[in-house]
């Protein structure tokens, strides 16, 4: 598979990068930073811990916005999108999930493959990716699947199907007694675009051992990661911070998904998410405020320099912490959701019925321009939101 790594990025970026950030002046501790990014060297862990202690949020996100500006400019990506999600039937009981189900649970449902292509069918006419993610299902093996895939691409066959989280390739791995690659291998002939990217949590063994014990191991996330990349599916990886992981930990899990890039350059997004924490699970979770989220969405811009594109999932921060993200280093927003249950469930109060122009309006209001993407970011098409009235903010200094 052939990757540029670059996904809609300018290819002059980095000398663009290296004016912007010799042209004005940084304050001391962010000095050798800046001088780091301009020469294209990647951060240590040392420099996310020193972004994570400078004093000014501000500057660490003007740091990170002419990273992003030096990319893409102004542009900021949207897809239109569903998430479908085929069942909350799991054989795992992760601490922070609160989606799964027990098999025998009242509300456990799981979706057979004519209701999910029916359910699909409801949004093909106004989205063009399918995301699709669920529990472990106890009897669904890789070959359920592969007709789900098929049957999605045989009755809608101009979505893109973004589905399935490495722990779900190591299960049907498991139930079909085949290796992951070779699973990997087969849900892509059946019509797999991509991989959405959950479940890394903190590539920390010590952390997974208390907040998703019984799920991949570090290294088998990477791994599946890395053979998707090898039959040639693009993917996202993802950080779930603000359980019970150290910053030192964030920071190295930002260095392991980096390093792999290194080798297959497959990663197209990060996507990085706070726990939402309720009352009953994992009351031991710390506090993850606005400011830390923004500032780690800016750390990640920073530590990760061959990663393309940085997320702002307004699912789980909300619009308002979302609309700064994309000041703070993050380019993509989540798309189009018109369905969703796995965020919603864990608390979150993002409204669910964004359309596409709400969502273009949030990205102009926050100085964006926005650009509608494919799945695979080979195809970008600009678009103009309808404003009624056009808003404008008070001249102050942003
Ligand atoms: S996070 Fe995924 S694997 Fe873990 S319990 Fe929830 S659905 Fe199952």
């Amino acid at each position: 598979m052939h990757h540029d790594g670059l996904a809609g990025s300018n290819p002059k970026w980095q000398v663009i990068l290296k004016d912007g950030l010799e042209s004005q002046p940084w304050p001391g501790p962010l000095k050798s930073i800046a001088s780091k990014l301009a020469d294209g060297t990647p951060l240590s862990v040392e420099d996310g811990l020193a972004l994570y202690q400078h004093p000014s949020l501000h500057d660490v996100g003007r740091l990170a916005n002419e990273v992003r500006l030096a990319r893409f400019g102004r542009r900021t990506f949207f897809n239109a999108n569903v998430h479908v999600n085929q069942t909350n039937v799991c054989v795992l009981a992760c601490k922070f999930c609160a989606f799964r189900r027990g098999p025998k649970s009242k509300d456990a449902y799981a979706m057979s493959i004519e209701a999910y292509i029916e359910d699909v069918g409801k949004y093909a006419a106004h989205v063009d990716e399918v995301h699709s993610v669920g529990g472990l299902h106890p009897d669904w093996d890789v070959e359920h699947y592969v007709s789900m895939f098929e049957g999605v691409r045989a009755n809608h066959p101009s979505l893109s199907i973004k589905a399935l989280t490495a722990v779900e390739i190591k299960h049907l791995g498991q139930l079909s007694n085949i290796t992951t690659k070779a699973v990997l291998q087969r849900l892509k002939e059946a019509g797999l675009t991509s991989l959405p990217g959950g479940g890394a949590e903190i590539l920390d063994d010590d952390v997974r051992a208390n907040i998703c014990n019984g799920k991949e191991s570090s290294e088998e996330y990477l791994r599946i990661h890395k053979e998707a990349h090898e039959v040639g599916l693009p993917s996202n990886c993802t950080m779930l911070f603000g359980t019970v992981e150290t910053l030192k930990q964030r920071l190295e899990h930002m260095v392991s998904l980096r390093t792999l890039q290194a080798s297959t350059l497959g990663f197209q997004c990060f996507v990085p998410y706070p726990y939402l924490p309720d009352a009953s699970r994992l009351p031991e979770a710390q506090l993850a405020t606005a400011a830390e989220v923004v500032r780690t969405i800016a750390v990640s811009r920073l530590m990760l320099n061959n990663i393309p594109h940085i997320k702002a999932y307004r699912m789980n921060i909300g619009d308002h912490v979302a609309e700064l993200a994309l000041q703070y280093g993050a380019d993509d927003i989540d798309g189009t959701v018109q369905k969703e249950s796995i965020m919603h469930l864990a608390g979150s109060t993002a409204p669910l019925d964004h359309d596409r122009n709400k969502l273009a309006r949030l990205i102009e209001d926050a100085g964006g321009e926005p650009v509608q993407r494919n799945t695979t970011y080979t195809h970008f098409t600009p678009y103009t939101p309808v404003q009624v009235p056009k808003r404008t903010s008070l001249p102050m200094a942003s």
